[in-house]
């Protein structure tokens, strides 16, 4: 099974608590004004990884990574590959999964395909980005309309206090890479 991504950086320090790999899935039809990732948005672009390729890939990391978070795009988008992706993690590694999504929780439990990849994720950020709402940085939110919902007892709501926000990578090929919640003035 395939996942269509637009992303996959092995190694954050802006997308969660410690050092995270972060994937970023192709395809948002929610359309928020003002949202970072506009990349992501078009559900025709990115490029496809199988779930065993993108697991390898994980795995290769070893114990350089405390979690995997998982952005978008919408993730719930590609509901079933999630949640074979989530499977895997949670029965191969101890890594932590945080997923942001665009929907609100409420809607996620009302499916079941979606109740069964939140049983293999450790925090959700859920609802749409609203850019005249205030971050909220405490709870790791760019907008303050958004939540954090700790699912397991991996985290404490503590742990999300006070992370850093932003980062930016130049890579070998000289693309930069920008990542994190808040936006960067002045680069797009
Ligand atoms: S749901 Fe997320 S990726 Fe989609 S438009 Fe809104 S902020 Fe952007």
């Amino acid at each position: 099974m395939d996942l269509k991504l637009n992303y996959f950086l092995k190694r954050s320090s802006a997308n969660g608590p410690g050092i995270r790999a972060v994937i970023w899935t192709q395809g948002c039809l929610q359309n928020c004004p003002g949202c970072c990732n506009p990349q992501t948005h078009p559900m025709h672009q990115g490029y496809r990884m199988s779930v065993t390729k993108l697991m390898q890939e994980i795995m290769r990391l070893g114990s350089d990574i405390e979690g995997i978070t998982i952005s978008g795009g919408e993730p719930f988008l590609q509901a079933e590959a999630l949640n074979c992706l989530l499977l895997e993690i949670k029965q191969t590694t101890l890594l932590s999964v945080l997923i942001f999504s665009g929907y609100e929780k409420t809607l996620l439990d009302t499916v079941p395909l979606y109740r069964a990849c939140l049983k293999n994720t450790d925090v959700l950020i859920s609802g749409p980005y609203q850019k005249d709402v205030q971050p909220d940085y405490n709870q790791f939110c760019a907008s303050g309309n958004q939540k954090l919902f700790l699912l397991s007892s991996r985290y404490q709501k503590e742990d999300f206090n006070n992370l850093m926000t932003n980062e930016i990578f130049i890579q070998e090929n000289g693309t930069i890479i920008m990542s994190g919640l808040g936006r960067i003035e002045g680069i797009q």
